[in-house]
């Protein structure tokens, strides 16, 4: 059997295709699925509603990157638009814009997720093999600290000098130009996203993946998913060009993704008994902007290489943070840059010296509800986010934020903005504590997300969770969520590798419903 990708264009009449299972979505979730399925010999069928872009079209031009590889041209956000929310929507998902830091799941969340949210059978040694196995496939390697750009030596200089806690970042990479262009598409298939690897390897034995093909609902026949409805979308506008795809599968897989994936459900009016939807994680991130005298050129070289968990645990009720930076790339800067006019022209000016750094909070982990997902009227591609900021995560924010103020002075920094709209500007350690009178609220401080989780948690009852132990839809036979929405809480890691072993683990279930 050989497969193939297809692109919109291609799909000029409605068609009906058969097959033993479904995938929709193409990102870390779905990408790793794909492939074990199609190895086990399993027709496969693989839903994407973003565009087959490979890298001869990761040309470096920021702007054509947000539009075509990003959820909503990269302006997704929160209902009140307190938080900016970054997502991949390509073929390869998260996979083929993500900045390619790996980590393995730390044993103390998947312990929460045993003792509070009743999973089973997914702990360290259970994944152990299937992170192994990625590890060799996706070629995923420590990058030194001789390595690291400017940006990560002043996180690993400041965290240093403050005798912090500091790691080095392991990337999925194979021959890394380090040319700073991951959250652009790599230009030289160095990053070893799923795009690359994983999905070439499950067309070449078989699997069939149609791009520019975005599923609008599941119909359902009693307990058991019937067909998934999909419109055939133009990828050079990105409408639905009014044909349609219709996928009967024994078994459907939903991969969409964080947000989506509950989209996904609930227009198919699968409320997973009212829990679908909710305890969406974001691990909110607040960034600190520095200017440093030397030139820092954060917009080249390998982008992520350097973290900490120092402040990850700061007890139970208060919000702990992962430390990290960020590539900034001429108009992410732009957007992460405080400030309006001719100060904000000033900063744009002094890219070259600019240095960030990222807390990424870790949410979910102190009973806090996280966000929610909705649909928005009747338009199957609009839905609503809502995450609601309280006071716990502002006193988390404010204090992330003097520490990483404290982390770039220690390195040398000249100037210190946080996120504020009318920035706080810290030159010294007296000036720190000018970010406790700074306003903490939504639109007063900027709030970011690239790391979506849940929506479709996984948990020991159908009462409080949206799948089961085996990634199953509680109330349908034939139903599995196998991507970032299903964990019941956020990481405190980045959470590809997390996502990639999840689906691996849990490929097991999927292929064996096909037989059921
Ligand atoms: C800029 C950026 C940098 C990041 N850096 C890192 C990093 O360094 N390390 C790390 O671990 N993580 C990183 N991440 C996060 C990581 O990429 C994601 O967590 C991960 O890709 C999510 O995997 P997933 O399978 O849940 O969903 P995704 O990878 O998002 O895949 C879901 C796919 O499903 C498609 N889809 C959704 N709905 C439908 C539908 N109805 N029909 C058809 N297709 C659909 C989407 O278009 C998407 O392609 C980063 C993310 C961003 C945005
Ligand atoms: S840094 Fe490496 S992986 Fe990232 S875009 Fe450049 S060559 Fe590709």
């Amino acid at each position: 059997m050989s497969g193939r990708i297809h692109t919109g264009d291609e799909l000029t009449e409605d068609r009906v295709l058969t097959c033993d299972v479904c995938i929709v979505g193409s990102g870390a979730g779905g990408g790793v699925l794909g492939l074990e399925l199609a190895r086990r010999g399993l027709d496969v069928v693989m839903l994407e509603e973003g565009g087959y872009h490979t890298r001869r079209d990761f040309d470096g031009d920021e702007l054509r990157a947000y539009t075509e590889l990003y959820q909503e041209q990269g302006n997704r956000a929160t209902a009140d638009l307190s938080v900016g929310i970054f997502q991949g929507r390509t073929v390869g998902g998260g996979t083929t814009i993500n900045w390619c830091a790996s980590f393995r799941t730390p044993p103390e969340i998947l312990a929460r997720w045993r003792d509070v949210h009743g999973v089973k059978g997914l702990d360290t040694q259970a994944l152990t093999p299937h992170w192994d196995w990625l590890e060799e496939r996706l070629n995923i390697r420590d990058w030194p600290i001789e390595r690291a750009n400017r940006n990560n030596q002043i996180l690993w200089e400041g965290l240093g000098k403050l005798g912090y806690s500091r790691g080095t970042v392991k990337r999925n990479v194979k021959n890394c130009a380090a040319l700073g262009a991951c959250g652009l598409g790599c230009p030289t298939d160095a990053k070893q996203s799923t795009l690359v690897t994983l999905i070439p390897e499950a067309v070449t034995l078989g699997m069939r993946l149609y791009s520019n093909v975005s599923a609008r609902r599941l119909e359902m026949a009693g307990p058991r998913v019937a067909a998934v409805h999909a419109d055939v979308l133009d990828p050079g506008t990105d409408r639905p060009t009014g044909k349609r795809l219709t996928v009967k599968a024994k078994v459907t897989a939903v991969c969409g993704g964080a947000i989506n994936s509950a989209a996904l459900l609930l227009r198919s009016g699968l409320t997973g008994r009212g829990q679908v939807g909710k305890r969406l994680y974001l691990h909110p991130v607040v960034v600190t902007n520095a200017r440093f005298p030397e030139r820092v050129e954060a917009y080249t070289g390998a982008p992520l290489t350097v973290y900490s968990r120092q402040f990850i645990d700061r007890g139970p009720g208060k919000l702990g943070w992962l430390i990290e930076v960020p590539p900034i790339l001429p108009l992410l800067g732009a957007v992460t840059l405080s400030g309006f006019g001719p100060a904000h022209q000033d900063l744009m000016a002094g890219l070259p010296h600019a240095n960030a750094v990222l807390s990424i909070c870790l949410d979910g982990v102190h009973g806090d509800e996280g966000g929610t997902v909705a649909l928005r009227g009747d338009d199957p591609s609009r839905l609503e986010v809502n995450y609601p900021l309280e006071p716990f995560h502002w006193e988390g924010f404010r204090e992330a934020l003097k520490v990483a103020a404290r982390i770039q002075l220690a390195a040398g920094a000249e100037l210190v903005l946080s996120p504020h709209s009318d920035p706080v500007l810290i030159r010294e350690e007296s000036d720190v504590a000018k970010l406790d009178d700074a306003p903490y609220a939504p639109l007063e401080c900027r709030v970011l997300s690239a790391h979506q989780m849940g929506g479709c948690a996984m948990g020991g009852s159908p009462d409080s969770s949206v799948v089961d132990s085996t990634l199953r839809y509680w109330d349908a036979d034939n139903l599995f969520v196998v991507d970032g929405s299903v964990f019941p809480t956020a990481l405190g890691v980045n959470p590809m590798e997390t996502i990639m072993g999840v689906a691996r683990w849990g490929s097991q279930h999927v292929a064996a419903a096909v037989k059921a």
